[in-house]
């Protein structure tokens, strides 16, 4: 069986990188999704999916082999793209102005679109149910992933694991990262408005300053994270906007802070919350001023379930070779795949995108990203096979 998805994925190869090349040429923005989405739904239809529709406006589903008996995996891409003006001579380099798939999620779509018609093809094969997910705005709070679960996407059928696999530049086309437990960050952004009352410099009785007060908080927020937080467990927390607006010789009545929180532990994150709003409020008072916390909650921490991610790891090694598989550490940046994962067992995986040869190395988020597109035929025949595995397992 290994070697038939091997040729499936190897047969389909040109029509993945025409899909993502065709994807990449037309990105839209989270929520906006919709010729992306009009272009997948007619993919599904194509390939002959069950139940192709759409889902939460821009998300898109559909069923393959519906039995009754056996497990239901969900198999997840997301679909939006970035505000990044894309830095490229590629002929799919992006048509729309200030848009671009600089996150890779033109490649998840495509690989999934494969993986979706190979299963398809071996559909009578499969001993249980396959639901494939493209969810809109993973870039954007509050993310497409509440809507989709809101709507239902994780009932009829119940959905036993999910899978879904991020590209990843650091890692060389060919390779695959894993890890077992706590994974990807929540991240949490606030912002802080400090007030006191301005005036004259040179008059500080008269002056409740809250440049000062501001100080304070941000040296007493880093307290937080150095005397606070269990040290094995991750906790981010920076503050990258400060405006105060006084001059050399005026303090302002106001100043506002802006940060972010990230952590990988759910209930850790809910403490660190709770203590970051009592500490910068009693502190503010404590020195005569007032501070009121606007938080902007992000995505919860991404947990990769340790059965059914200890298997996947094992599939992955029947597919690309125990040698190319690398346990990967905590990753900081967050992903609202989170809230699956909170709900039922999954397992999110990095697909290496990397090549040194072909000089393909720059960051996701950047103007000039791109990827290897050797790793698109890896990534779909291999999401077909863990799905494949997984259902008879
Ligand atoms: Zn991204
Ligand atoms: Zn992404």
């Amino acid at each position: 069986m290994l070697e038939k998805f091997k040729l499936l994925a190897s047969a389909e190869r040109e029509s993945c990188i025409a899909i993502r090349r065709h994807l990449h040429a037309h990105p839209e923005l989270s929520f906006q999704e919709v010729e992306t989405a009009s272009y997948i739904y007619n993919m599904l239809v194509s390939f002959g999916l069950d139940e192709v529709s759409m889902i939460g406006d821009t998300g898109v589903t559909g069923i393959i082999g519906g039995k009754e008996e056996g497990k239901a995996i969900l198999l997840r891409s997301d679909m939006d793209a970035l505000p990044i003006q894309e830095y490229s001579s590629e002929i799919y380099s992006s048509q729309n102005q200030g848009v671009m798939h600089a996150c890779g999620h033109d490649a998840h779509m495509a690989m999934l679109l494969i993986a979706a018609k190979i299963l398809m093809g071996l559909k009578n094969e499969l001993q249980g149910t396959v639901r494939v997910l493209f969810q809109p705005a993973e870039e954007r709070i509050p993310g497409g992933a509440v809507k989709m679960i809101a709507c239902g996407i994780l009932k009829n059928p119940t959905i036993s694991s999910i899978i879904a696999q991020h590209v990843i530049p650091d890692l060389l086309a060919g390779k695959i990262g894993i890890k077992t437990g706590k994974f990807m960050a929540s991240s949490d952004e606030f912002i802080l408005i400090v007030r006191g009352k301005g005036g004259h410099a040179a008059m500080p009785e008269t002056l409740i300053d809250p440049v000062l007060i501001a100080g304070h908080i941000i040296v007493a927020l880093q307290q937080l994270v150095s005397r606070n937080a269990n040290p094995k467990i991750p906790t981010i927390l920076s503050i990258g906007k400060i405006i105060g607006m006084g001059t050399a010789n005026v303090i302002p009545d106001e100043v506002t802070l802006e940060g972010t929180l990230r952590t990988v532990d759910n209930e850790w994150r809910e403490i660190v919350l709770q203590r970051l709003q009592k500490l910068v409020t009693f502190l503010a008072e404590s020195m005569g001023g007032t501070c009121v916390v606007n938080l902007k909650r992000g995505y919860p921490c991404l947990q990769n379930d340790y059965k059914l991610t200890t298997r996947i790891k094992e599939f992955i090694s029947e597919y690309v070779g125990a040698e190319n598989v690398i346990d990967a550490d905590i990753w900081m940046a967050a992903d609202d795949f989170a809230y699956y994962s909170n709900l039922v067992p999954s397992t999110y995986y990095l697909l290496g995108t990397q090549s040194q040869d072909k000089e393909i190395t720059t960051r996701l988020h950047t103007p000039t990203f791109d990827l290897d597109e050797n790793s698109l035929e890896i990534g779909a025949g291999l999401m077909a096979w863990l799905t494949y595995r997984e259902l008879i397992t």
